[in-house]
C-alpha cells in the first residue's frame, strides 16, 4: 500500500503542543504547522486563514487544534469547489473532542476514530450511514479499495431508504456490520479485481493484482502498456497492488517513472508462489492475481533509500521540513551518538544506530549495505552534511565500492543543513556578508602543513574565515599557531565573532577583535569566525552587544 499523505497537524497556541505531538506520533511524515512567534513547531506560518486554504487546495489532510468555526470560516471559499476535498478535522486543544468536518470520502471519519483512539474519547461522527451500519461502507480498510465514489453514495442511500443487498466475494470486514442483506437482493457488494458493468452493484476492488515487468525497452510507454493489459484483462487499475521487477531493473528511470503515474508501489525481487498469472500478448508483462490483498512488504524488496541530512546547529527549527520528513519514515537512523539524540523523538519501530564520530567510514559503509536491502536510512550530521561531514564519506565509501552493484542501486540523496558558520554568522549580524572560506584547522584527516598554507594564502587574500574544528583535547596548539599565522596578515583591531553552541542549549556568542582573541575562549563546540579588513561592528539598539557584518562592496 502507498503511504497516505500524512496530515498537517495546524497548532495555535502552546496549550496545544502536547495534544499535537500524541496526534503526531500516530503518522508517519506528519508535520506540526505553528502560528509564528507563539509556538515552536516544524512548519511556522503567519496567517491561518491563508495557511488553511494552502493545505485543503494542495489536498493535505488538516487536522486543525482550534474551535471548528474558525476552520470552516476560513475554508468556506473554497467549499463549492468540489475537485479536491482532503480530510478536515478540528480538535479541542486539550484533547477532549474530536471532530470530523469535511473530506466524508477521504477517509475522515476513520482519522477520527484513529485519532479519538489516540486522545482516548469518542469521536463526533455524524455520517448516517456510517451511524447505521457503524461502518463506512465507503472506507473499506487497508489492502481495499472502492471504485466509483458517487456510485458508492447512492448505494448507500438506497440502503438507509430500505433497499437490501448480497454480498459476492470474500469481505471480511463486513460480518460485523448489520446490513439489510438478503441472498436474493437485486443489489449487490462485489468484492473483486475485475471492473463491472453492473449499476445495481458496490464494486470494492482487493489490492491483489500484481504487475510483472520482465523487460523495459528504450523509449517503452511502460504505463500505457500496463493500462491498455488491464483494460484487455478487464481488471481494474484499482485492484493493482504493486509492480514486480527483476532487482536488476532497480534503477530504471522508465520503470519508477510507471509506477509514479499508476501510482503503485514499485517492488524487486523473484516472482512469489500463489498467484494465477493471466495470458497475455505482451512478453513483458505478466498479470497476476491472489485470492486476497497483497501484502506488498513480503513482496520482493524495495529499492532502498538512504539519505545523508543534517541536523542544522541544534534546535529543532533550524532543521529544514524536508530533513524531518525523511526522519520520520526512516526504518534506520545513523550517526554520531549525540547527532542521533539530537534528531528525535523517534518512533519504537525506528532502529538507531549510534556510533563514534571517528568511525565514519565505517558507518558510511554500514548505510549502504542496509539500505541495498530496500530499507530506508537515513544517515545525521550536525550542519551541513557536506560540510566536514558525512556527505563525503558516504560518497567517498561508494566510490571505492562501485562494483557492488546493490550498493550503486540504492536511491541516495543528500539534504542540506543549515552549518555552523552560517547558524553564528546569522546571530552575530552578517559577517559572511562578502567573499569567505570555512576551514577546518582538524590535523586529523590533512598534515598540518597544508592547514598553513591555506591559512596564509586565506588571510592574504583577504578574505573571511570561518575556522570549523578549532581546538580539541587532542590538539592544543593548533588554533594558537592558526591565530599567529593570520595576525602576520591582519590588524589586530579585525572584527572576530565567537559562537558556542550556537542554536543548543548554553549558546553564547562573542563579538572582539583579533588582539583580544585569547584560545581559552574556545573549544571544540566554537565557530571562529575572523574577519576580513573590511568586516565591522558596532553597538545593537537594546544594548545587548554588537552586530559585527561585511559590507557587500570592496575598494
Ligand atoms: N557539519 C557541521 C560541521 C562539523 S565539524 C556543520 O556544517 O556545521 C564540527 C565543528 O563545527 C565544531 O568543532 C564547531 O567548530 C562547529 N560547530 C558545530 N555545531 C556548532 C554549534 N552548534 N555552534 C558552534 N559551532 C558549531
Amino acid at each position: 500500500m502507498i503511504d497516505a499523505k500524512p496530515p498537517a497537524i495546524v497548532v495555535l497556541g502552546t496549550g496545544a503542543s502536547q495534544t499535537a505531538r500524541r496526534i503526531q506520533a500516530r503518522y508517519s511524515g506528519a508535520l506540526i504547522h505553528g502560528l509564528a512567534n507563539r509556538v515552536q513547531a516544524d512548519v511556522a506560518f503567519t496567517e491561518l486563514s491563508a495557511h488553511l486554504r494552502e493545505l485543503y487546495s494542495s489536498n493535505t489532510p488538516i487536522v486543525a487544534l482550534c474551535a471548528a468555526g474558525i476552520v470552516i470560516r476560513c475554508l468556506a471559499p473554497l467549499l463549492a469547489d468540489k475537485t479536491v476535498e482532503p480530510p478536515v478535522l478540528a480538535v479541542a486543544e486539550d484533547g477532549s473532542a474530536v471532530v470530523p468536518l469535511l473530506g466524508g470520502l477521504g477517509g475522515v471519519n476513520v482519522m477520527a476514530r484513529e485519532i479519538a483512539a489516540v486522545l482516548q474519547v469518542a469521536p463526533a461522527i455524524t455520517t448516517s450511514g456510517e451511524l447505521r451500519f457503524g461502518t463506512c461502507l465507503l472506507n473499506p480498510p487497508a489492502g481495499y479499495v472502492l471504485a466509483d465514489i458517487e456510485h458508492g453514495k447512492r448505494f448507500v442511500s438506497d440502503l438507509l431508504a430500505g433497499s437490501t443487498t448480497r454480498i459476492e466475494g470474500t469481505a471480511p470486514w463486513l460480518d460485523q456490520v448489520e446490513l439489510p442483506r438478503a441472498s436474493d437482493a437485486n443489489r449487490a457488494i462485489r468484492i473483486s479485481p475485475h471492473v463491472s458493468g453492473n449499476a445495481g452493484e458496490l464494486m470494492i476492488h482487493p489490492r491483489s493484482v500484481i504487475i510483472c515487468v520482465n523487460a523495459v525497452r528504450s523509449d517503452d510507454p511502460i504505463a500505457e502498456r500496463i493500462r491498455r493489459a488491464l483494460l484487455e484483462a478487464k481488471i481494474s487499475p484499482l485492484s493493482v497492488a504493486a509492480m514486480l521487477a527483476p532487482v536488476s531493473m532497480m534503477t530504471s528511470a522508465r520503470l519508477i517513472e510507471a509506477a509514479h503515474v499508476l501510482d503503485v508501489p514499485l517492488r524487486f525481487g523473484a516472482f512469489p508462489d500463489g498467484f494465477e498469472t493471466l495470458r497475455s500478448h505482451d512478453e513483458d508483462l505478466a498479470i497476476s492475481i491472489a485470492s486476497h490483498p497483497v501484502d506488498v512488504t513480503n513482496l520482493g524488496q524495495a529499492r532502498g533509500t538512504l539519505t545523508v541530512i543534517g541536523l542544522g546547529p541544534g534546535s529543532a527549527d533550524l532543521m529544514v521540513p524536508a530533513a524531518k520528513y525523511v526522519l520520520s519514515l526512516a526504518d534506520d537512523i545513523l550517526g554520531y551518538e549525540t547527532y542521533v539524540r539530537m534528531a528525535g523523538p523517534f518512533k519504537p519501530n525506528q532502529i538507531l544506530h549510534c556510533t563514534d564520530n571517528r568511525e565514519e567510514m565505517q558507518r558510511a559503509r554500514h548505510a549502504l549495505e542496509l539500505a541495498s536491502t530496500g530499507r530506508r536510512v537515513v544517515v545525521v550530521s550536525s550542519g551541513d552534511p557536506g560540510v566536514f561531514a558525512m556527505a563525503a564519506a558516504v560518497l567517498e565509501a561508494l566510490d571505492a565500492g562501485q562494483s557492488n552493484e546493490a550498493w550503486s542501486s540504492v536511491d541516495l540523496n543528500i539534504l542540506p543543513g543549515v552549518s555552523a558558520a552560517l547558524a553564528t554568522a546569522a546571530r552575530a549580524g552578517a559577517p559572511l556578508g562578502h567573499d569567505f572560506c570555512m576551514l577546518s584547522l582538524s590535523d586529523n584527516l590533512k598534515p598540518w602543513a597544508v592547514i598553513e598554507i591555506r591559512l596564509r594564502h586565506a588571510a592574504q587574500a583577504d578574505l573571511v574565515m570561518a575556522f570549523y574544528n578549532p581546538v580539541s583535547r587532542a590538539r592544543p596548539w593548533q588554533l594558537d599557531r592558526a591565530l599567529e599565522i593570520v595576525r602576520e596578515y591582519r590588524d589586530g583591531t579585525t572584527t572576530v565573532v565567537l559562537g558556542r553552541n550556537i542554536g543548543r542549549p548554553g549558546e553564547t556568542l562573542i563579538t572582539t577583535t583579533l588582539a583580544n582573541l585569547h584560545s581559552d575562549q574556545v573549544d571544540m563546540r566554537t565557530m571562529v569566525i575572523v574577519g576580513s579588513s573590511t568586516t565591522r561592528s558596532f553597538p545593537r539598539g537594546d544594548g545587548n552587544g554588537e552586530w559585527a557584518y561585511t559590507p557587500r562592496w570592496y575598494e
